[in-house]
């Protein structure tokens, strides 16, 4: 799995960074998902080698603008551009009418059949290679954190299965080992009990606003990744008194290290942070241990932050 962060700006977008979006890109270089999507996102999906035709899902952590407003124009967009598969968006239910409306009014008929599914009610989403959970976080609003997890990671054949169940060495296996049912005697074959993990999968969380990270502590333990926002750093709340529902970098660093996360990413910086380096949380002190990044937005040439193998 990798990451590319098409947005890291709190609230604004600044001249530098952009609002709210994170794709999530599956293993197999087939897909990609679509974590919030603040105003814009198109645009700087134009600085990537992502395609609109490639996304698999939107997942809508909560119902603020600057993780959201992007949606009708994303969808205006993936229409015009020739998608003609389903798109599951996952949003709170709050925010069904305003797209439906959206599109209505502005006479944006998709060619594609656009699925809203309302977070409330959401329990998991699937392909065959990733599943996609929720967690709650705590804000000014509903907000919700989403668990990618990786399902049987390059799979391989379990040959012994085979061999005892009489499926005949051949055509057949290579069907089985792309993941396509096959017909033997008589019987239809489904290759998911014959495909098995050829390594230990990866979870990668990505959050929301979220002002306890302790609410994920049973999702974070051993995460591949926590994407995390840092609105504000920890001197500033103190001296203001105040979070807005957000997390400072120290708070999430330490909640981090404590739950055995590998890898902490940290995004959602206050627009304010753009020209005084001197109060950016990147000067903010962490705990030493596992490795920490400060995403900046998608820039033309930028690769996507390729995960460390698994362990
Ligand atoms: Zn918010």
């Amino acid at each position: 799995m990798d990451l590319l962060f098409l947005g890291t700006s709190a609230g604004t977008p600044t001249k530098a960074r952009n609002v709210s979006a994170t794709a999530v890109l599956d293993g197999q270089g087939s897909g990609w998902y679509l974590v919030d999507c603040g105003e814009a996102t198109q645009h700087q999906l134009l600085h990537t080698s992502l395609s609109v035709r490639d996304l698999r899902a939107i997942f809508i952590t909560h119902v603020h603008g600057d993780h959201c407003f992007g949606l009708p124009g994303l969808l205006a967009s993936a229409g015009m551009s020739g998608r003609r598969a389903p798109l599951d968006v996952i949003l709170p239910a709050a925010l069904h009418e305003w797209v439906r409306l959206g599109l209505a009014v502005s006479e944006s008929h998709l060619p594609f059949e656009l699925r809203l599914m309302a977070v409330e009610d959401f329990q998991r989403w699937s392909t065959a290679d990733i599943q996609v959970e929720a967690v709650q976080l705590s804000h000014r609003v509903p907000s919700r954190g989403y668990v990618f997890s990786e399902v049987k990671p390059e799979p391989r054949l379990d040959t012994a299965r085979l061999d005892a169940d009489g499926v005949p060495r051949g055509p057949l296996w290579g069907q089985l080992a792309r993941g396509v049912a096959v017909e033997h005697d008589g019987r239809l074959i489904d290759p998911q009990p014959y495909l098995c993990a050829s390594r230990a999968t990866r979870r990668v969380i990505v959050c929301g606003d979220n002002d306890q990270p302790a609410l994920l502590a049973e999702v974070a333990r051993n995460a591949d990744v926590l994407v995390h926002e840092a609105t504000f750093t920890q001197p500033l709340i103190e001296r203001t008194g105040a979070s807005f529902g957000h997390s400072s970098a120290e708070k999430v660093a330490a909640f981090a290290q404590a739950a055995g996360v590998r890898n902490l990413v940290l995004t959602h910086f206050s627009a304010r942070y753009q020209n005084d380096p001197r109060r950016s949380p990147q000067h903010r002190r962490h705990p030493p241990g596992g490795p920490l990044a400060l995403r900046r937005s998608a820039d033309p040439g930028a690769g996507p932050a390729t995960l460390p193998p698994g362990p």
